[in-house]
């Protein structure tokens, strides 16, 4: 049936400012990296994404090889916005990148210009868009000059593929590095996406710091660890979560007996605060201005909403922070 959105969407949901920039982005955004393919729910992912925008999700994140197979989250998602979202291509923020593999021979993959400017332009086609908001190299290449990846990202914007760009995956050294190149190009360079949350804290370690010095928002990726941080697994591995599903990046042998009696702990205490873990796990990065976004993967409509119920409490004592920090301590 027609879409028409939510007229109270932006009633509820919070903004904030993308490092020194104009754009404000959601304190939750969505990824399209699973539950988008072939092989899952069109009707489903198209409630997930309704449900988002209704709740004044304005975000969307996606890549080239989203699916599987590869590109048909992009295909997926490209039906879904011409049938329900074509009228608010201006309320949305929507993100694509390159930089893992996605084609066959040299040209598929990593970081030159030849790969970057063509997976756009297939990207964009299979999205029926004519411009992306935010392009992101997903991964430093080790072997590309930066200065030709960088270059690329310029380029792109100059022909009106992009309005801004992002990387993914650089370490604080090598954001620095981007940084300095792509403020010579004038290139406007919105946004890192980094991996972050309560289990995996590599971007404390200076990332963070970089970002704010170089006025650069961040969005971050596995917010709930894919699923661990979340009461999913507390009492065994349910058939259709995403550690018994073949072939995905989390293993049923992550989810180990102590990271299960880990997770029983932190539920406590989100419990005591009145929340799930879940939305626990959420608040608990967006404690960090310096964290613009929170981009959380969902399977179902009823997660979603559970995620958004993070942002009726974010506050932490510094109690339950120590706590935390000491149920995580290796
Ligand atoms: P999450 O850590 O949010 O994990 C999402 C999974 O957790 C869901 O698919 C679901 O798993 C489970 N889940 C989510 N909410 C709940 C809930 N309330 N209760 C119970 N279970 C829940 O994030 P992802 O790892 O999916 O990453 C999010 C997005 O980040 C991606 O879609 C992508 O856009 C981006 N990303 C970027 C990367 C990069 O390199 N730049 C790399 C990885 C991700 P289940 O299927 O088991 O129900």
């Amino acid at each position: 049936e027609n879409y028409t959105a939510d007229e109270n969407r932006y009633e509820n949901m919070e903004y904030r400012r993308c490092g020194k920039s104009g754009i404000m982005l959601p304190l939750i955004s969505i990824g399209l990296w699973h539950n988008f393919g072939d092989k899952d729910n069109f009707d489903n992912a198209r409630q997930i994404l309704r449900t988002a925008f209704d709740n004044g999700i304005t975000h969307f994140d996606l890549a080239n090889n989203y699916g599987p197979p590869y590109g048909s989250a992009e295909k997926n998602f490209g039906k879904i916005f011409k049938e329900d979202f074509k009228a608010y291509r201006d309320e949305l923020i929507i993100s694509t990148k390159a930089g893992w593999d996605m084609w066959p021979g040299p040209y598929g993959n990593f970081g030159s210009r030849k790969y970057l400017i063509a997976s756009l332009d297939q990207s964009l086609q299979r999205m029926g868009l004519d411009y992306v908001d935010i392009f992101y190299h997903h991964r430093p290449d080790p072997d590309t000059p930066l200065e030709e990846t960088m270059g690329a990202l310029d380029q792109i914007v100059r022909d009106g593929k992009a309005l801004y760009v992002g990387i993914s995956q650089y370490s604080a050294k090598e954001t620095s590095k981007a940084a300095e190149i792509l403020r010579e190009q004038k290139t406007p360079f919105l946004i890192h996406q980094p991996r972050y949350n309560m289990m995996d804290r590599w971007v404390e370690d200076g990332l963070l710091n970089t970002l704010e010095h170089e006025g650069i928002g961040s969005i971050v990726f596995s917010p709930l660890e894919q699923g661990i941080l979340t009461n999913k697994y507390l009492n065994g591995i349910p058939e259709d979560s995403r550690a018994a599903t073949e072939g995905s990046y989390l293993n049923e042998s992550q989810i180990t007996p102590e990271v299960v009696e880990q997770v029983q702990k932190l539920n406590k205490i989100a419990q005591s605060r009145g929340q799930s873990l879940a939305q626990m796990a959420v608040a608990w990065l967006l404690k960090d201005n310096r964290v613009t976004s929170v981009l959380v993967g969902v399977s179902k409509v009823s997660q979603l909403q559970d995620n958004i119920g993070a942002l009726d409490n974010l506050e932490f004592s510094s109690n339950e922070l120590e706590e935390i920090d000491s149920i995580l301590k290796k």
